[in-house]
């Protein structure tokens, strides 16, 4: 048994103030104060001080970091991509692929199918060396689904009309794993496309969109129930022609996410953003690329290549993803919309599990994985565990925090 203590966690959203979070194979067993429970004996107490625990981050929304990309066809990619996202809080990812020639991408789902169910099959998330990595958990279909006008830099050529047979093939290449789809309500059949890929326990989340208010609507009411990369390759918000931003803002049914990284949105529209859908339905994403973690250059995106500097990346003077990372947006998050940490917090943790489908990640509970990262009060993230074993390579800053065994 594990134990471990600090100077508060959050659930996310409630605060527990000096606890004791006991971690049996890989679970939280137990949340109780520490001053009034002793450390059961033969447990090894790890004591992180002024820390803050929090559940680990989890993204739905990530294309690459550390120079690859998750479409890559290399065994290094995703050991690459998560070490990277451990250093920067993310216990759990959905790898999401750009719109790319249909074989291209299928093959690219059942690497990626291959990658999700041999972490299933290595249950304890332990790699040679020991030290746990983050945890794909489903593939985020990001086209071919989506809109003409509003394809951003997905390549025009690649893009496709939805049909039934063309999702089951999808489906069928990811052997089901696609737990997230972006599509643009607004195509012919999107509605049947919509109501079936819900039906598969998929969350489809409206986007890359130039749909008129009625017919957001309608997505919404055959199954979509999420919005990706909220006012980003979508029909601006117009007051008497509200369009899918007005759906997506006032719809109650439909959570939100954005890139809080200060490029992609104005701070003010986040506030907006944030304070439309609330601490429960704000769902932070990275959106981040290859060259998140990279110096600037040129990096490339699924298969078409990509121009970074100083934080943005261009294609054609298009925005192409982020070089984002999740502590840096819940931290944004808190800037622009004022909120305090433990809401930006719930934004990158149990809402995005609760929409995705994820039981027993995104909150510290008891039953719940024990993937749970250590915070300064600034939000800089100083240590991340998964299932309870430690990820490595982490900020320098660890050294100062006490450990004790006993
Ligand atoms: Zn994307």
């Amino acid at each position: 048994m594990l134990a471990f203590t600090a100077a508060r966690l959050l659930t996310p959203l409630e605060v527990v103030e000096h606890p004791l979070v006991l971690v049996e194979e890989g679970r939280v067993v137990e949340i109780s104060l520490r001053s009034g429970r002793p450390v059961p004996s033969g447990a090894s107490l790890l004591d992180f001080g002024d820390g803050w625990l929090a559940p680990g981050y989890v993204d739905l929304h990530i294309h690459g970091s550390a120079g690859f990309d998750v479409m890559d066809d290399s065994v290094d990619a995703l050991p690459a991509i998560e070490r990277l996202l451990a250093r920067h809080g993310v216990t759990s990812y959905f790898p999401t692929t750009v719109t790319a020639p249909m074989e291209t991408t299928l093959r690219a789902l059942e690497r990626l199918a291959d990658a999700i169910e041999k972490r299933e099959r290595d249950r304890n998330n332990e790699d040679a060396e020991g030290q746990a990595r983050p945890v794909p958990l489903g593939i985020h279909l990001e086209g071919p689904f989506i809109s003409h006008a509003r394809r951003g830099v997905h390549p025009p050529q690649n893009l496709l009309e939805p049909t039934l047979a063309l999702f089951d093939q999808l489906w069928q290449g990811s052997r089901g794993r696609v737990r997230m789809m972006t599509i643009a309500p607004e195509l012919k059949n999107a509605p049947e496309v919509i109501a079936e890929a819900a039906r598969r326990g998929v969350c489809v989340s409206l986007g890359h969109s130039d749909a008129d208010f009625a017919t957001a609507e309608r997505g919404i009411a055959a199954g979509a129930r999420h919005a990706t990369h909220t006012f980003n390759a979508m029909r601006p918000l117009d007051h008497r022609s509200p369009g899918i931003l007005g759906a997506v803002l006032s719809d109650d049914r439909v959570s939100a996410d954005m890139i809080v990284d200060g490029v992609h949105l104005d701070p003010s529209i986040v506030k907006l953003v944030a304070e439309a859908k609330g601490p429960e339905r704000t769902v932070l994403i990275t959106d981040a690329i290859s060259a998140t973690g990279m110096p600037n250059g040129r990096y490339h995106l699924g298969s078409f290549e990509v121009d970074v500097l100083d934080g943005k990346c261009t294609l054609n003077g298009s925005l192409a993803g982020s070089v984002l990372t999740m502590d840096r947006a819940v931290r944004n998050l808190s800037s622009f919309a004022g909120w305090e940490l433990c809401k930006s917090v719930a934004a990158a943790t149990q809402n995005p599990a609760r929409i995705a489908g994820i039981a027993n990640k995104g909150t510290l509970a008891v039953g719940a994985d024990a993937d749970f990262i250590v915070l300064n009060a600034e939000g800089e993230v100083l240590r991340t565990f998964i299932g309870g074993v430690e990820c490595s390579g982490l900020s320098p800053k660890r050294n100062v925090m006490k450990e004790n065994n006993g």
